[in-house]
């Protein structure tokens, strides 16, 4: 029997969390993953690595991000909601910790140049700003149909001096703007760090990127400790893409009795078919028809269009220690309009994901503390859910 305490733990030497994870990857990248392990197990163990970071955090991010209780919205529900404000980190959401660290490590290793890929942009964006910030050369790989899609956060990347190329292959969306990323570090590596953007791909990306987010729920953890007397949240709540944002705030609450819900698109429900693969480089749970041909996935969040999620979350699905559920698109409206007409928080659309679940559990939820990862702010959907209402 697997305890909870398990849970979130380091993955096993060969980057396994049960059966999930790994690195499957072509020999020629092998060695770069590997050099990146050892380079990241040791800049952790490190306390001036640590200190250095948490410095950035601090006077660069605007961390930490408060926890904002939310009065009108928890009347309305009948549910206590807390908000951990992700959205007001500097570009927006929670990507800036994740890629400062990396940016961090970059420089530690010697490296000038970064590459990274992004689906929306938001990804893109916080790297071209890690990189601007570094000094360090950066390319971002981006799917000719995102790019077309999301003109503004190309623009974005450009004035922040990063190169922007298309990814042709494929669909021409996030999952080939991953694999042209890749194929680009293989050449490249003794140059360019690949950073990537959630807690996916070969080990030790799934472990490292994780790490680089759990500040979100270390905080939350003893903001929690303090506004509720020592108590903890009934549930932990956030929407998975790839899954950082959730998995950053799930383990800072692995060792307590909350429940951790991890909330995904309808059309991008990877855990709920239960069916394992292989794709960019990890085992986990995702999208795929009978012949084991990967799916396209489809949301009105760009954010979280992967047919994929992180190799942890499917072994924490496979323990029982997180449930994964989804929202239709509809819901995720109501949820965007409800939390800016009571609360005042625009929020991104994929965090709106999280709080449609809320809603929709309201009676399940009555007379409970729900801490929900507001992992964005929604200014950057605002011209969408404008023609969407309208
Ligand atoms: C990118 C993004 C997500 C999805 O990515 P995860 O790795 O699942 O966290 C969620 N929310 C916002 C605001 C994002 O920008």
């Amino acid at each position: 029997m697997t305890t909870v305490n398990d849970a979130l733990r380091e993955p096993t030497a060969d980057g396994r969390f049960g059966q999930f994870g790994g690195m499957f990857v072509p020999e020629t990248i092998v060695p770069a993953c590997q050099e990146l392990d050892r380079e990241f197990r040791s800049a952790w163990a490190d306390p001036g690595f640590r200190s250095e970071l948490n410095q950035l955090l601090l006077s660069y991010a605007g961390r930490p991000s408060p926890l904002t209780r939310c009065q009108r919205l928890s009347e309305e529900l009948g549910v206590r909601i807390l908000l951990k404000r992700e959205d007001l980190n500097h570009t927006g959401s929670h990507k800036i910790n994740n890629v400062l660290g990396q940016a961090l490590l970059t420089q530690r290793m010697g490296k000038t140049s970064i590459v990274a890929e992004t689906g929306a942009g938001q990804h893109g964006v916080a790297t071209a700003t890690a990189a601007s910030l570094f000094g360090m050369n950066c390319i971002v790989y981006m799917g000719t149909v995102d790019m077309a899609r999301q003109e503004l956060n190309v623009f974005r990347m450009r004035l922040l001096g990063a190169e922007v190329r298309e990814a042709k292959s494929g669909s021409r969306t996030l999952k080939d703007a991953v694999n042209e990323a890749m194929r680009h570090w293989v050449a490249v590596a003794d140059t360019t760090h690949y950073c990537l953007g959630s807690v996916m791909g070969p080990h030790p990306y799934p472990w490292m990127v994780r790490e680089f987010q759990r500040i979100i729920g270390d905080e939350a953890r003893a903001q929690c400790e303090e506004m509720l007397n020592g108590a903890m949240p009934d549930v932990v709540t956030a929407a998975v893409g790839g899954g950082s944002n959730a998995i950053g705030i799930f383990a800072g609450f692995a060792d307590t009795d909350a429940e951790l819900v991890g909330v995904e698109p309808a059309g991008g429900a990877a855990i709920g078919r239960q069916v394992p693969g292989i794709v960019h480089g990890s085992c986990s749970y995702l999208m795929q028809d009978e012949w084991g041909q990967v799916l396209e996935a489809e949301s009105i969040s760009a954010g979280l269009d992967y047919p994929g999620v992180g190799p942890e979350h499917s072994y924490l699905a496979s323990i029982g220690r997180a449930r994964y559920v989804s929202v239709s698109d509809d819901e995720v409206v109501e949820a965007f309009i409800l939390l800016s007409r009571t609360e005042g928080i625009i929020p991104a659309l994929e965090c709106a994901h999280a709080l449609a679940w809320v809603v929709r559990s309201k009676s399940e939820l009555a007379g409970k503390t729900v801490l929900l990862n507001l992992s964005g702010r929604g200014d950057k959907d605002v011209d969408q859910m404008m023609e969407i209402i309208s």
